[in-house]
C-alpha cells in the first residue's frame, strides 16, 4: 500500500466523529492492507513495534525539526519549524504545511528508483532510525528521516511526523483496533481481545485473524521473553467477595512494585515492570533467586518488595530507589535489599496456565518455586478474612487481596476476580457496653465486645450497633480483659454487661439497617483499630453521625 493512500484513509478516520463509523473505516483499511496489514495496524496506533517490544525510535522533537527543516529546503531552519509548531500546536500540521518536495533530489527516490513511498518502506526506514546507535547515530537518524520526509506528500508528511514523535492522536485506540479486526475478518471480539492480551501484538493478531480466523486466534500462546499485561484488581469489600464466590482466596497485599519474571533455564531470565519495560538489570537479586530456585521455563507474576535485615518489609519508597535504577546497582544493593513475593504463574514448562483456575496456578507456582511464594488463605468466613488482614497489617504489609479461587488469569484486565479490600473511609468511636467470654484457648479472656453509639449528642444513653472480635491480637485481648474486668456489672452465661467507660475506634465495611441491635443499625465486618484513651463515652459518636454516614437523614434516630 502506498503511504499516501494510507495517509488519506487515516485523514478520513481522523475527520470522523462517530465511533461506529471510525471502526468501519478502520476495518475497511485493514481489509485493503494486504501484506502490510501488521504495519498498518501499528501505524494506526502510532507504533513502529508491537507493544511488547521496548524498541523506540529515540527521536526527540529537536532531531525531528532538523530533519523537517532540511527536507523543506535551505530557507527553512529548525527554529522556523519550532516557531510554526508553537503556532500550529501539533507537528503533523507543521509537516503538512512545509514544501517538502522542494528538495527532491536523489533522496527523493527509493531503492527501486521510483519516488513512490510504500507503507512497508516507511516501516523499514523507521526501523533503521530505531536501530541507529553509537557514534554518528544522530546524523544517520536525521538522514533517514530527511529521506522519508522528502518523499512524502503533504498528508503523508502529516502522519509520518506524528508517528515519528509518537503523537498519532487520530482517535483510534487499542479498543478500536480490536473491534475493527473483528469486523474486518468476521471473528468474535472476545477472541480478538484474548489474543491481544496473550501476545500484546496488534499487528500479528490482525494478520492471524485474517489468515487463520477464530481457530488461529485461539491457538496463540505466550512467548518467554515477551511480557504480557499484568492482571489488575478493583477495589471491593470482603462482603462482596464472600457473596460472589463463596470461598475466597486471601493473599497479602505487598507494598512494592509489580514484576513479571520470564525464566528460561537454557537462556536468560528477564524481569519486566507493570509497563512491560525491562527492569532485569536493576534487580539482580530477583534474577539470581529465580535462576537458583526454578529449573523449568516459567512466567511468574509477583511483587518486588524492599526488606530489612530481618526480612521484614520496608516502605514502598525504598523499592523505588532500586526499581528502575541504571547506575550504581551493586552499591544500592547494599543499601536497599529487595526480594520477590510471587503470587501467580502464567506458564510453566511449555504449558500456558492462563485459563487454569487460580488455585491450580498457585499449585504450579509452589511446585516450581520452593520459597518466596506469598501465602494464601482459603476461607468463606469473614472473621478469618479480617484476621488475615490484621495479620498482614501487623506484619507491615499494605493489606490484603481477595481473589476468586476459580478464576482464570486475564492479562491487562482490571476485572472482578481480584479485589483490593477497600480501606476504611471513616471509622467510628464507639463505647463498649458488653462483652462475651472467649472459647477454648481464649476462655479466660473476653473474646468479643458489644459496641454502642450515643443516642443523642452529649447524652448518657447508648444504643448497641455491633460486636467487634477481629483485629485484636491475643496480647491485646489479655490487656483489654484486665481493663474491663472491674467494669463488669452483670454476667449471664458467657455474656457480660460492661459499664460504659471505654471508647474503641472501629473500622467497618458498611453500615446496614438491621433489627439485631437497639440502634436499628449493624456494622458489617467491624474491626478493632485502637482504644481511644483520649475520649470519654460523652465524646463517642452518636446515632446522628451513624445516620449521616448511612445517608439516612430522614431517620428519627430511634432506628424504628
Ligand atoms: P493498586 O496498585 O492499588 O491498584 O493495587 C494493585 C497492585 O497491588 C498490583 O498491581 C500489585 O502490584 C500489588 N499487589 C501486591 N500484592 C499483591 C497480590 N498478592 N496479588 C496481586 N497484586 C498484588
Amino acid at each position: 500500500m502506498e503511504f499516501s493512500e494510507f495517509a488519506e484513509r487515516v485523514a478520513d478516520v481522523e475527520q470522523e466523529t462517530a465511533d461506529l463509523e471510525i471502526t468501519s473505516l478502520v476495518a475497511a483499511l485493514l481489509v485493503d492492507a494486504d501484506d502490510e496489514l501488521p504495519v498498518v495496524v501499528r501505524f494506526l496506533l502510532g507504533r513502529i513495534v508491537p507493544a511488547w517490544d521496548p524498541t523506540t525510535l529515540d527521536v526527540g522533537p529537536q532531531l525531528c525539526h532538523e530533519a523537517l527543516a532540511r527536507a523543506a529546503g535551505p530557507n527553512v531552519t529548525d527554529d522556523d519549524v519550532a516557531d510554526r509548531l508553537a503556532e500550529a500546536g501539533e507537528i503533523g500540521a507543521v509537516a503538512e504545511s512545509l514544501d517538502l518536495g522542494g528538495q527532491r533530489g536523489l533522496a527523493a527516490f527509493g531503492d527501486d528508483g521510483t519516488d513512490s513511498l510504500t507503507v512497508a518502506e516507511v516501516n523499514e526506514r523507521l526501523r533503521a532510525v530505531a536501530n541507529a546507535d553509537g557514534a554518528g547515530s544522530r546524523d544517520r537518524k536525521i538522514e533517514e528521516l530527511f529521506g522519508l520526509f522528502t518523499r512524502a506528500d503533504p498528508v503523508g508528511a502529516r502522519y509520518l511526523a506524528r508517528i515519528v514523535l509518537d503523537e498519532m492522536r487520530i482517535g483510534v485506540g487499542e479498543g478500536t483496533v480490536r473491534d475493527a479486526v473483528a469486523e474486518a475478518f468476521d471473528v468474535p471480539v472476545g477472541t480478538v481481545e484474548r489474543a491481544l492480551q496473550v501476545t500484546n501484538d496488534h499487528g500479528a493478531v490482525a494478520a492471524r485473524a485474517r489468515n487463520e480466523g477464530t481457530a488461529g486466534l485461539n491457538d496463540v500462546t505466550l512467548t518467554l521473553g515477551r511480557p504480557v499485561g499484568a492482571m489488575l484488581a478493583q477495589t471491593g469489600t470482603a462482603a462482596a467477595a464472600v457473596e460472589s464466590w463463596g470461598t475466597v482466596a486471601v493473599e497479602t497485599k505487598f507494598d512494592g512494585a509489580r514484576v513479571q519474571v520470564h525464566h528460561d533455564p537454557d537462556g536468560e531470565t528477564a524481569v519486566f515492570s507493570r509497563n512491560m519495560e525491562s527492569v532485569t538489570d536493576a534487580l539482580p537479586e530477583v534474577v539470581e533467586f529465580v535462576d537458583r530456585e526454578v529449573d523449568v521455563p516459567a512466567i511468574i507474576d509477583g511483587e518486588v518488595i524492599a526488606v530489612d535485615d530481618d526480612g521484614d518489609p520496608r516502605p514502598f519508597q525504598a523499592v523505588l530507589r532500586r526499581f528502575r535504577r541504571k547506575h550504581d546497582i551493586e552499591r544500592m544493593r547494599e543499601v536497599v535489599a529487595v526480594e520477590l513475593r510471587a503470587f501467580d504463574c502464567l506458564h510453566t514448562d511449555g504449558t500456558d496456565l492462563l485459563d487454569d483456575p487460580l488455585l491450580d496456578r498457585r499449585d504450579r507456582l509452589t511446585s516450581i518455586l520452593g520459597t518466596g511464594v506469598s501465602p494464601l488463605t482459603l476461607t468463606d468466613d469473614p472473621e478469618e478474612i479480617a484476621a488475615a488482614e490484621a495479620a498482614a497489617l501487623d506484619a507491615g504489609h499494605e493489606g490484603i487481596m481477595l481473589k476468586n479461587p476459580g478464576s482464570a488469569y486475564t492479562p491487562g484486565d482490571r476485572g472482578q476476580n481480584w479485589l483490593k479490600r477497600k480501606p476504611d473511609v471513616e471509622t467510628l468511636d464507639l463505647v463498649v457496653t458488653g462483652a462475651e467470654w472467649g472459647e477454648g484457648r481464649r476462655a479466660n479472656h473476653l473474646g468479643s465486645f458489644l459496641l454502642s453509639a450515643r443516642v443523642d449528642d452529649g447524652g448518657d444513653a447508648f444504643a448497641t450497633i455491633g460486636k467487634v472480635a477481629t483485629g485484636i491480637t491475643d496480647e491485646r485481648l489479655a490487656e483489654l480483659t484486665e481493663r474491663f474486668d472491674p467494669l463488669i456489672s452483670s454476667e449471664e452465661g458467657s455474656d457480660v454487661e460492661i459499664d460504659p467507660e471505654v471508647v474503641l475506634e472501629v473500622g467497618y465495611e458498611e453500615i446496614q439497617r438491621s433489627p439485631t441491635y437497639e440502634s436499628g443499625y449493624a456494622l458489617r465486618f467491624p474491626r478493632f483499630i485502637t482504644v481511644r484513651e483520649d475520649k470519654s463515652p460523652r465524646d463517642a459518636d452518636s446515632l446522628g453521625r451513624v445516620e449521616r454516614l448511612v445517608g439516612d437523614d430522614d431517620n428519627d434516630g430511634t432506628g424504628a
